[in-house]
């Protein structure tokens, strides 16, 4: 157990570990093998209130911090990969982005079904010629009438698409202005014109749904207007740095599970007449996973840590995403390595984890992204 973690901090990653070990292990494999949504898994992560951790108390979520959260993506991560990107783009990337810049009526609208796990929500930046340079977006929108924007445009690889109730929407009032014409909106699935399109064939975490994300002419209130008209490149940015942290914490975990299935393996397997973790290359494959691993966790916990005391974590996210993403490629391929032929092979969970690790470092920002936030921040 991590010792700069509070008691409480310790016993949400017990509760969480045991929670996942028994709830989402035994699943694991079959809803990576089939594709299929977690629903199940989902609901239960909401009776334990996981689905609005970090959310106001007020509109139904348990006022969790940045450490609380990514103690409890780790454990889940461990086990299941597909489970925690549904809970990190359901709280931290959408849901969030209502608790952080909703005003009263939207927070009391959309939370507490949000909080409690009634309603699944997605997050809609991403489109077909804009996946790094988001803000160059081309999904647009004009006023219909004072009360009523109209929407027309596509996104793509959205998170949870399938299945949500709830969509963040970012587009443009008027594209040549840039990143400065980018308004954020909540859209409801029910509205007139939107239509879902399931992605289907992704390498892994493959229980998470990703959809193409269809509007056209959907009339969408004004009062469902995220922050003010054209401020949604900020919104965007703000959110994406803390849910960073989140992916940090999200790659922690299935390092962790990855290095405890490998430490097992190890202590059973035999070759030449003994145990493989006998054999100096194998231990020294474990010492390296742990110690890359560590750094990792300490990062993240560390750029966690200063969004909860308010301080500045954009860098700090930013190298924990890109270290704690690029550390845990390097920690699943060991993990293949030693389990040899078995590794190599479903149902090994190894063989999982070496597909689901491969998409944080792409998703939320690349790691060639993440190095542009770190490297303008050291050179500004
Ligand atoms: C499984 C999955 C789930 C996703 N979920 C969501 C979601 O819920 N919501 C959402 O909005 N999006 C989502 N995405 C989209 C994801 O954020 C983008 O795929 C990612 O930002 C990269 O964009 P792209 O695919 O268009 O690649 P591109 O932007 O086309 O990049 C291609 C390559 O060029 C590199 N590159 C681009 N620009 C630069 C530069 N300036 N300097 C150096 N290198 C550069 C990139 O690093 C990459 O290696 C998801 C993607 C996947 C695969």
């Amino acid at each position: 157990m991590q010792s700069f973690y509070t008691d409480q901090q310790q016993l949400l990653a017990k509760t969480t570990r045991e929670f996942a070990l028994s709830e989402l292990g035994p699943k694991a494999s079959n809803i990576d093998e089939h594709e299929i949504f977690p629903r199940e898994q989902f609901m239960s992560l909401a009776t334990l209130g996981f689905t609005g951790l970090t959310l106001d108390s007020k509109y139904g979520g348990s006022d969790g911090n940045y450490v609380d959260m990514m103690v409890v993506i780790e454990e889940i991560a461990s086990v299941c990969g597909s489970s925690s990107t549904v809970l990190i783009t359901h709280v931290s990337l959408a849901s969030q982005t209502i608790n952080r810049f909703g005003n009263n009526e939207q927070k009391s609208r959309w939370l507490p079904d949000l909080c409690s796990g009634k309603k699944i929500a997605a997050f809609s930046l991403s489109e077909p010629q804009n996946g790094s340079d988001a803000l160059g977006l081309a999904t647009r929108i004009e006023k219909k009438d004072p009360n009523t924007y109209l929407l027309n445009g596509n996104k793509i690889f959205t998170t949870n698409g399938e299945v949500a109730d709830v969509f963040i929407v970012f587009c443009t009032s008027d594209k040549s202005a840039g990143y400065k014409g980018i308004t954020a909106l909540i859209v409801d699935r029910t509205t007139p014109g939107l239509s879902v399109i399931p992605q289907h064939g992704k390498m892994g975490m493959r229980g998470s749904s990703t959809a193409e994300i269809i509007f056209e002419n959907c009339e969408v209130p004004i009062e469902n207007r995220l922050s003010d008209e054209d401020n949604g490149y900020f919104v965007a940015l703000k959110i994406l740095d803390s849910s960073r942290i989140m992916i940090a914490a999200q790659c922690v975990g299935i390092a962790q599970g990855a290095l405890n299935a490998s430490i097992s393996y190890a202590k059973q397997r035999k070759t030449f007449d003994t145990v493989i973790s006998n054999h100096q290359s194998i231990a020294f494959m474990l010492a390296d996973m742990a110690t890359e691993l560590d750094a990792a966790r300490l990062l993240t916990y560390r750029a966690a840590s200063r969004h909860d005391k308010g301080l500045n974590y954009s860098k700090e996210a930013a190298m924990a995403k890109l270290y704690a993403s690029e550390a845990s490629g390097k920690i699943v391929n060991k993990a293949v390595q030693i389990h040899g032929g078995t590794g190599y092979f479903r149902p090994s969970p190894v063989e999982r984890m070496y597909r689901d690790q491969r998409v944080t470092e792409i998703y939320e920002g690349t790691s060639e992204i993440q190095r542009l936030v770190i490297s303008r921040s050291l050179l500004k």
